[in-house]
């Protein structure tokens, strides 16, 4: 299996929540390298350009208002399988049937404020790591 890169979010809520130690460690724990972390608020442009997929769901300006409603930490998580290892990670959706252990189930307040990101195929995280970082924002392993 090859090594590759994802896109997380740690969303406003974990920010609020003093979160943020406790969920890179799950990530390290799990084989997963920061290549790339910035801290920053989203606009409400940025914001609805990165959910554009969801632009016609009822719960789309909600979502917009959540993810621009405190700081977040922008990520890029490198390892074997890093996409869908980082989604086995994170769990469902909803915290509601997200399995023991996983970081939703441990730190999401609802389906809607779910404490992390992450990109769901290698093209989504392509488009999402460059919507977000510069290639030069991005370590190399050492
Ligand atoms: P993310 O893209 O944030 O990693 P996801 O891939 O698990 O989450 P998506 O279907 O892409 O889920 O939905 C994007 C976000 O929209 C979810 O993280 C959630 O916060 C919000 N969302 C999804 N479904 C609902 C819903 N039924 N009600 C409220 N918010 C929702
Ligand atoms: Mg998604």
């Amino acid at each position: 299996m090859a090594t590759e890169k994802t896109f997380s979010i740690i969303k406003p809520n974990a920010v609020k929540d003093n979160n943020i130690g406790n969920i890179l460690a799950i990530f390290e724990k799990n084989g997963l390298r920061i290549a790339a972390a910035r801290f920053t608020t989203l606009s409400k442009e940025k914001a609805e350009g990165f959910y554009i997929e969801h632009k016609d769901r009822p719960f789309f300006g909600e979502l917009v208002e959540f993810m621009t409603s405190a700081p977040v930490l922008l990520l890029c998580l490198e390892g074997e399988s890093a996409v869908t290892k980082n989604r086995e990670i994170m769990g469902a959706t909803n915290p509601a049937d997200a399995a023991e252990g996983t970081i939703r189930k441990l730190y999401a307040a609802s389906v809607g404020e779910n404490a992390v990101h992450g990109s769901d195929s290698a093209a989504s995280a392509e488009r999402e790591l460059s919507y977000f970082f510069e290639k030069n924002e991005i370590s190399d392993r050492f």
